[in-house]
């Protein structure tokens, strides 16, 4: 084994897009764990939209990434050298390891994970946050009833395709929106989804809503907001009286400070947002999962068995390389992956 590790670390905050130069690799020691940590060998990180919102130094619910600062991150790994009781050398763990082939992190901060009962990348996908994050969104905020219509966008991502295949299995009538022709296949042959429109193919909100008009006969009831920007303005109007809106992400907005500011003009002033959401009683109910890992027993309760059956479908992105993770992130960002992000390290 090599005694060196490495890691991408902050280099400069974005203006705007992500690019190469706002990273950095570095080698280092391995850090020896101190009592109560493990030290863990990094198989798999996680690429997740959130981490955009770390690179600005802005107020949000999470602290920014320091400059010089490892990129934060979620891993699953083997755990190399234990100090901490209840852990020990090859048990596999689950925790914030950043992006790094190694970490020596509190054994407090890790979730011990079995490889036996699925393999090891689930539980940053589909039994991890973000498929935590498109059953609760969709159950608890979404209140979901059979024979409603659902929209989705994001749709072939982790929490777009969890959020659809629950939905479709309670019996709504499920439509997804994805970037591209290819992805909206996948969306319909392999995630379930009984309709999926092309975003992309859409010039402007106006032309994308004549298209969800024709998906949604029945009206929209449930819109789980992923994305913000065009969709949203296409789905609002086509909101059903009493509609609910889980407000989980704005990723059409997370390079221009999360609030739109570049936002064409006339698109969704507040006056026209706030009348729609009062003359259609709607619920508009913004989540962050990171507040709701108690719920984390009964989603894999509810989900892990329909995952085990196939009644629930994965779908995996996987980059090679620490060195690679930069430029699938800013892929990430922009669709440039197909199904879950991931990075392999070993
Ligand atoms: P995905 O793996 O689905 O990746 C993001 C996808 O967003 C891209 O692949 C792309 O899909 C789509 N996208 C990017 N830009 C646009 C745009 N301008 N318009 C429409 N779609 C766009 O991500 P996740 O499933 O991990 O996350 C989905 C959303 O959920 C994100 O907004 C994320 O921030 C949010 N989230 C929120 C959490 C919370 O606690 N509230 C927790 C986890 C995630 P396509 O090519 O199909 O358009």
């Amino acid at each position: 084994m090599s005694d060196k590790m490495k890691q991408i670390v902050l280099a400069s905050r974005p203006d705007g897009a992500p690019r190469p130069e706002n990273f950095r690799l570095e080698e280092g020691d391995i850090s020896t764990p101190k009592d109560g940590e493990v030290l863990v060998r990094v198989h798999y990180m996680s690429l997740d939209p959130y981490m955009r919102g770390r690179m600005d130094d802005a107020k949000s619910y999470a602290a920014p990434v320091p400059i010089d600062g490892k990129m934060e991150g979620a891993g699953v790994g083997e755990v190399i050298a234990s100090k901490a009781d209840g852990l020990k050398e090859g048990d596999f763990v689950m925790g914030g390891m950043g992006w790094a082939t190694h970490a020596a992190i509190s054994a407090k901060a890790v979730t011990k994970i079995d490889p036996d009962t699925a393999p090891i990348t689930y539980a940053l996908g589909v039994l991890g946050m973000p498929g935590l994050t498109g059953w609760f969104g969709l159950t608890e905020h979404g209140r979901p009833k059979e024979g409603e219509t659902l929209v989705v966008a994001a749709a072939t991502g982790p929490v777009g395709s969890m959020v659809g295949q629950v939905a479709k299995s309670m019996g709504l009538r499920t439509v997804g929106i994805a970037g591209g022709a290819d992805k909206c296949k996948l969306a319909k042959d392999h995630f379930g989804f009984d309709d999926c429109l092309d975003h992309r193919a859409y010039d402007d909100a106006s032309s994308l809503q004549a298209a969800l008009k024709d998906a949604c006969p029945k009206g929209i009831d449930i819109y789980f907001e992923n994305v913000g920007g065009k969709v949203l303005e296409a789905v609002l109007p086509l909101m059903n009286p009493h509609g609910r809106i889980p407000v989980c992400g704005m990723i059409a907005w997370y390079n221009e400070g999360g609030l739109g500011a570049n936002a064409r003009e006339g698109a969704l002033t507040a006056p026209k947002l706030w009348r729609t959401i009062l003359v259609n009683f709607l619920s508009v109910n913004g989540f962050i999962i990171s507040n709701h890992w108690d719920r984390m027993g009964d989603f894999h309760k509810a989900v892990a068995p329909m995952i085990a059956d196939g009644r629930i479908k994965v779908q995996e992105d996987i980059t090679d390389g620490l060195e690679n993770a930069p430029e699938a992130f800013m892929k990430l960002l922009t669709g440039g992956n197909t199904g879950k992000a991931i990075v392999k390290l070993i």
